[in-house]
């Protein structure tokens, strides 16, 4: 079943990006866009994710808007609570700080910093114990693509995480489907090719979960304003996970309005 009813989801990523007073003059700017022209929140729903010291900052300049528009961690613990574990942010001192979405799973994240199913089957139980809202990442490398197993690698990852995830708990889960050749290298993944995978997430989600035709599921990798119209178009996208474009207020603001005026 397409997911064309979903409400889309329009997310900034901004990695390791940028200094306090680029920062906030993004969140300026893009305030003034949304004034200037309004997104209606029940069309699009939207979000930044900030490096983890300015999430408290970013959420309260984004407090002002009349309309919401989430922050979003970029990552959480693999361990829950509270105690001697230099360096870590747990799910639940995130929520204690007001922030209720989470990135898990980002491709940079698998790789770089070698998470794991296992790893992130934590991550997952433990932002949804805390009543977090995840964005979970998917994606298959260029290699992985070339030898035919794109579909495969990408149902794997979401079922590593369903022993995690109770029947209620798919109401908050949002999937972002982000083939690693395509994030950050300007190739983005054709409609016809993103929308063939979208459609396989979706019957793959059919099948673990009655939710499946109720759960966003995002694209990402080289989104930018050329090109988001098109991906808004086809049915199984409900919406963007943006690195780079985001970095650009007017960019991100265009990029958001394609999804809220073409779903
Ligand atoms: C990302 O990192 O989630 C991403 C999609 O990056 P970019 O848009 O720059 O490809």
């Amino acid at each position: 079943m397409s997911g064309s009813t979903i409400t889309p989801w329009v997310i900034g990523n901004w990695k390791m990006n940028p200094v306090k007073a680029d920062a906030l003059q993004l969140v300026e700017n893009f305030k003034q866009l949304l004034q200037v022209q309004p997104i209606d929140e029940n069309k699009c729903y939207l979000g930044f994710a900030p490096i983890s010291i300015a999430l408290t900052s970013i959420q309260s300049e984004l407090a002002s808007l009349n309309r919401v528009v989430y922050t979003v961690a970029q990552d959480v613990s693999r361990v829950a609570g509270m105690g001697a574990y230099t360096g870590e942010v747990s799910a639940e001192l995130l929520k204690d700080h007001g922030i209720q979405y989470v990135l898990i799973g980002h491709s940079e994240r698998r790789e770089i910093f070698a998470e794991d199913a296992h790893i992130l089957k934590k991550k997952i139980s433990n932002a949804l114990n805390a009543e977090m809202t995840i964005i979970y990442c998917v994606g298959e490398s260029l290699e992985q693509r070339e030898a035919g197993q794109a579909e495969a690698v990408v149902l794997q990852q979401i079922c590593d995480i369903a022993s995690v995830v109770s029947a209620e708990q798919w109401q908050n889960l949002v999937i972002a489907y982000e083939p690693i050749w395509a994030i950050g290298t300007g190739k983005t993944a054709s409609p016809e090719d993103a929308q063939a995978m979208h459609a396989k997430i979706r019957e793959g989600l059919n099948q673990i979960t009655a939710l499946g035709s109720k759960i966003a599921i995002l694209y990402g990798g080289s989104v930018k304003p050329e090109n988001a119209v098109e991906l808004a178009a086809c049915p199984d996208i409900n919406g963007a996970l943006v690195g780079g474009a985001s970095l650009n207020a007017e960019s991100f603001y265009q990029i958001a309005q394609a999804f809220a005026n073409t779903k």
